[in-house]
């Protein structure tokens, strides 16, 4: 058999910002043997998952479900509703900001990007004024789309995408909206109808507490419509064949069958639990986890206490430490997975993920273990996180 840990006892503790851990019974459900995807259970089983997937989402328009990872639902969301050539704006947020916008780029759009003028922009959740204030002065409209991430995982930030589709509407422009919630759906509040978003793209192995291996697309009434005389070059991303088949429950190619099964049954836990009480949840969480990076004496990265994410936060570490170094410690001597810096933050940030099916604690052990990795790594911490984490949670 395949040994993947490292561990010989105990379990591995996965606080990484995704994938997150797969609870036991989304694992069972992944398990059952795969069916014909062309036969009549499939179908029905389909339409059920098609269904239930939009409560997610919040939005009573089909939602896409691709077999790719957060990337490809990248791209699908771009490539079915641009024209080679667009202009497209994004707020660069952090890394993953960073890495759609090389995306757009590669696939022949123009970009464009903004940000709050002389602050750190992957410290500080979106200012929508700035985009008002970009697409007032667009008069020809030559803006096509505004790409916002929602919960920029890279960074530990959650903005407010109620106040960029205002700052859309303000400015009277036609841009569709594009978010990218890969890390925030599940775990973090979204509303894709309520807050007038074109198209969400998201990812499986984040808040939905699914391997990787799925991505989503949910869609407006105007993104279909502008996908109908969108002129990109789109074989396997393209909505219309997909949105055809899944009338009866079926794709046109082959879906991932034994995921989709994992889905059901984590949409089903994720009703059970009620998603109001989920987001509850982690916002709990990050509060404790926040408490714990304080009483460290560590900065968050996120300087803006409007935008902290209930996802994940990111840790500065002091200049002339190495963060890669903790995690590698809390790694092997604890069986602690931590989250690395990204792009620019690389060692100069660690992550500790507290999404999907995380608890109490859960996040106590990752704090623990970062605890007493800060202090293998000879840092002295002011106070004990562990400590100012369980004085919040009990
Ligand atoms: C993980 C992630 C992605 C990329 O998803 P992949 O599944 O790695 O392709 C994109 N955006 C955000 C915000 C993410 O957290």
């Amino acid at each position: 058999m395949l040994k993947l840990d490292n561990h010989s006892s105990g379990r591995h503790f996965l606080h990484i910002p995704g994938p997150s851990p797969v609870p036991s019974r989304v694992l069972r459900a992944i398990s059952y043997q795969t069916i014909d995807h062309r036969g009549p259970e499939f179908g029905a089983f389909g339409l059920r998952v098609l269904e239930g997937v939009k409560k997610i989402f919040k939005t009573e328009q089909p939602v896409i479900i691709y077999s790719a990872s957060g990337t490809g639902s990248w791209e699908g969301a771009l490539v079915n509703v641009m024209n080679p050539g667009d202009k497209v704006l994004f707020y660069e947020t952090g890394h993953f900001a960073a890495l759609w916008k090389a995306l757009a780029a590669k696939i022949g759009l123009q970009v464009e990007v903004v940000g709050k003028v002389g602050e750190d922009t992957w410290r500080w959740g979106i200012d929508a004024s700035v985009i008002e204030e970009r697409l007032r002065k667009d008069t020809q409209h030559e803006i096509k789309a505004v790409c916002v991430v929602h919960n920029e995982t890279s960074t530990g930030m959650t903005s407010n995408i109620a106040a960029v589709r205002k700052a859309i509407d303000a400015a009277k422009h036609p841009a569709l909206l594009i978010v990218d919630s890969v890390s925030g759906i599940g775990s973090a509040d979204y509303e894709h109808d309520k807050w007038g978003v074109d198209v969400t793209v998201a990812g499986s192995q984040k808040g939905l507490m699914l391997p990787p291996g799925i991505g989503f697309n949910a869609l407006s009434p105007k993104a279909i419509e502008v996908s109908k005389h969108s002129k990109i070059p789109k074989a396997y991303l393209a909505w219309d064949e997909i949105l055809e088949s899944n009338k009866n429950g079926y794709w046109p190619t082959t879906p991932s069958t034994n995921l989709m099964y994992g889905l059901h049954e984590a949409m089903d836990m994720m009703m059970n639990e009620g998603l109001d009480t989920i987001f509850a949840r982690h916002q709990r969480l990050g509060e404790a986890c926040r408490r714990a990076v304080a009483a460290w004496g560590l900065e968050n990265q996120c300087q803006d206490s409007s935008a902290y994410s209930p996802v994940l936060t990111a840790a500065r570490v002091p200049e002339g430490m190495d963060a890669d170094l903790v995690r590698k410690h809390a790694l092997e001597k604890f069986n602690l997975s931590l989250g690395t810096g990204l792009g620019k933050l690389k060692g100069k940030i660690f992550r500790i993920g507290h999404l999907g099916d995380c608890n109490e604690l859960s996040l106590m052990a990752a704090l623990s273990g970062v605890e007493m990795s800060l202090g293998a790594m000879g840092y002295k911490p002011k106070e004990s996180g562990v400590v100012a984490a369980q004085e919040f949670l009990k």
